[in-house]
């Protein structure tokens, strides 16, 4: 009989850990060339399976590089399509025509299913008046498809004209706005009905003064959610270490964090009532990206 006891028990203990991990659709990856050095397709496909992470919403510099995450992982991995076409595209994107060009090309494809993530960082640009960020909202709305856009402001006011002028565009507000509070997040969230927001990045090591060093939420946030239950997503945003992109000579560990990122977003959900947190780690994503998902086969991972 031992042997067969063993067996059984070994069946129990190698039981796959994720089975206990709530599903997660993660609307902010990243899949970067200083990314790939470190952590293959595969690897992070595996962390994200190993998390429960059923919708990867992925940003690839270059973008081609989100492709092979979708190769590796299958239709639930959804790429955007980056405006950042050369290795200083970060700092420079919007000034060179040829990006909407490149983006009306992964559109028309069909293997890019959004446009993002687009920095737009005070005292450092563009405009919402640039050519370039015209070219690209005007592709979102022709080819109705989500802008994930990463606002570095004082105010919430910078972004709200464009959100209001654009009503038929999908935004995808990325870290809730990175340093804005939750009253400038609601005022918004409240102009512009078309603004989703998420909060990727808001942990302690990033954006912080969303949860405290605990990871207790802040009751004005709570707050907030229950303002717009509907409206809020959340993802890992594996970017590290933070603030020195594209460095030439180290390259972005951030796939060794992708678990402990998604713990802590799993940590300040399991603070709101089961129904709301729910809500915002799997229902919202499923709807606001409806329109990759609702297939006969659907696109969630289902392995
Ligand atoms: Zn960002």
């Amino acid at each position: 009989m031992r042997p067969l006891v063993f067996g059984v028990l070994g069946l129990v203990l190698a039981a796959p850990s994720f089975a206990e991990k709530a599903p997660f659709a993660d609307v902010h990856l990243h899949y970067n060339w200083d990314q790939e050095e470190v952590t293959t397709p595969q690897e992070a496909i595996d962390r994200l399976k190993a998390n429960n992470v059923v919708l990867g919403v992925v940003s690839g510099t270059p973008s081609e590089r989100a492709l092979k995450l979708r190769k590796a992982g299958g239709k639930w991995i959804v790429p955007f399509f980056s405006p950042y076409i050369h290795h200083r595209g970060r700092a420079d994107w919007f000034t060179d025509p040829k990006v909407v060009d490149r983006a009306r090309e992964a559109l028309d494809s069909g293997r890019f299913f959004g446009i993002g993530e687009a920095h737009f960082i005070a005292g450092v640009g563009p405009s919402f008046h640039n050519e370039v960020v015209q070219g690209l909202l005007d592709l979102a709305r022709e080819y109705d498809v989500p802008f994930l856009i990463h606002t570095e402001s004082s105010s919430h006011e910078y972004f709200e004209p464009v959100c209001r002028q654009n009503p038929e565009i999908r935004f995808q507000w990325a870290h809730a706005g990175a340093r804005l509070g939750p009253e400038e997040v609601g005022s918004l969230m409240e102009a512009c009905p078309n603004v989703w927001t998420e909060l990727s990045a808001r942990d302690p090591g990033r954006y912080g003064y969303f949860a405290d060093a605990d990871g207790s939420l802040d009751q004005s946030w709570i707050e907030l959610f229950n303002r717009f239950p509907d409206r809020f997503m959340t993802g890992a945003d594996p970017v590290w270490p933070p603030g020195s992109l594209y460095r030439w000579d180290v390259a972005d560990t951030g796939w060794d964090r992708v678990g402990q990122f998604l713990d802590f977003h799993r940590n300040w959900l399991d603070q709101l009532p089961s129904e709301l947190a729910r809500k915002i780690r799997l229902e919202n994503p499923k709807r606001f990206y409806a329109y990759v998902l609702d297939t006969p086969a659907g696109n969630l991972r289902a392995d």
